[in-house]
């Protein structure tokens, strides 16, 4: 997408490391010495990316900085596991933390700047708002994790929107109905802010990164590329001219029950509304799948272009 070699990367990284962030990426831990941080270099001109995590950063979220470092003055990366929106304890409890090495690789991939506040710095006492975005939270992800899931994820998207006030805020494709939350409520709340989409990026195999891989047990390692499989197979019969969505989706579910996976779901939807697509119809679609392997919840997703159009 960017080329580090275009003269405007180029200028953009030595004016970048002059005068927007000289020296070694800092790790900050209030709103107010990012806020300090941030103030003086976007007095100097200088363009500001965020790039929201929850950690344990792998090449997905180290795509999504570089990204930042291409198109941005001064990179903000944050660490921060959001309590709110684990639907399980134990998925909260059993989460990646590894705060020194994800401040070596975010620095690595051009991090200027990490943000890695406690609880109580995004959720002081008496925190009491929650932004939920009708719609769109609604379907696949907000059923099986609950319409607490995405009210959690624009609330602290929301918050730190507004602590970093970025120019550019970067999210992964492979949460495709949270980059439509986020976009609807960009747009509902005017947060002056542009949203760009890194692609999905996967292993080897086709299974997508994911910090929760690490848990998947090694016998399991194999099953997991169900959910690739399940959108390989529901893509093969778009290709091979099927329009009922219906038929689409049984075909991508029987390739996964051939290896033993049943899909929480498998189904096409409008990619920014995810309203259901019953029949192609020329338009875009999103097939998006979400299966347990184990006790690990993974999900995937492939945006179709009908071929027929
Ligand atoms: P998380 O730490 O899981 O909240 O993810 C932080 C950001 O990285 C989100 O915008 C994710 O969509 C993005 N991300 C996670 N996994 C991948 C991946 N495999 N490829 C691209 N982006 C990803």
């Amino acid at each position: 997408m960017e080329s580090s070699s275009t003269p405007t990367a180029d200028a953009r990284a030595s004016r970048s490391v002059a005068v927007c962030a000289p020296g070694r990426m800092k790790t900050l831990r209030t709103v107010a010495e990012l806020r300090a941080e941030l103030d003086s270099a976007r007095r100097t001109g200088c363009s500001i990316g965020l790039v929201p995590t929850m950690g344990a950063l792998h090449d997905g979220h180290l795509s999504l900085i570089r990204q930042a470092r291409a198109g941005c003055d001064v990179v903000v990366a944050t660490l921060f596991v959001n309590p709110d929106q684990f639907a399980e304890a134990t998925d909260l409890a059993r989460y990646p933390r590894d705060e020194q090495r994800d401040a070596r690789l975010a620095a690595a991939a051009g991090a200027n700047l990490l943000f890695a506040p406690a609880p109580d710095e995004v959720y002081p006492p008496g925190f009491a708002t929650t932004v939920s975005v009708a719609g769109v939270s609604a379907p696949l992800e907000g059923e099986q994790r609950g319409p607490e899931h995405f009210a959690a994820v624009a609330t602290v998207v929301v918050k730190l929107l507004n602590m970093a006030a970025p120019d550019v805020a970067y999210f992964g494709q492979k949460d495709a109905q949270q980059v439509a939350v986020i976009r609807r409520l960009v747009r509902d709340l005017d947060i002056p802010v542009r949203i760009e989409v890194g692609a999905i990026v996967r292993e080897s195999d086709g299974l997508a990164l994911s910090s929760r891989n690490l848990r998947i047990a090694r016998g399991d390692r194999e099953r997991a590329g169900a959910l690739r499989r399940g959108l390989d197979a529901a893509r093969a019969s778009v290709h091979a001219g099927e329009r009922d969505s219906a038929v689409v989706a049984a075909a991508g579910r029987a390739a996964m029950s051939a290896l033993g996976v049943e899909p929480e779901y498998l189904e096409l939807v409008e990619p920014d509304s995810f309203a259901p697509v019953p029949r192609l119809n020329g338009e875009p679609v999103l097939m998006a799948v979400a299966a347990r392997i184990g006790d690990v919840r993974l999900i995937d997703n492939e945006l179709l272009a009908d071929r027929r159009a």
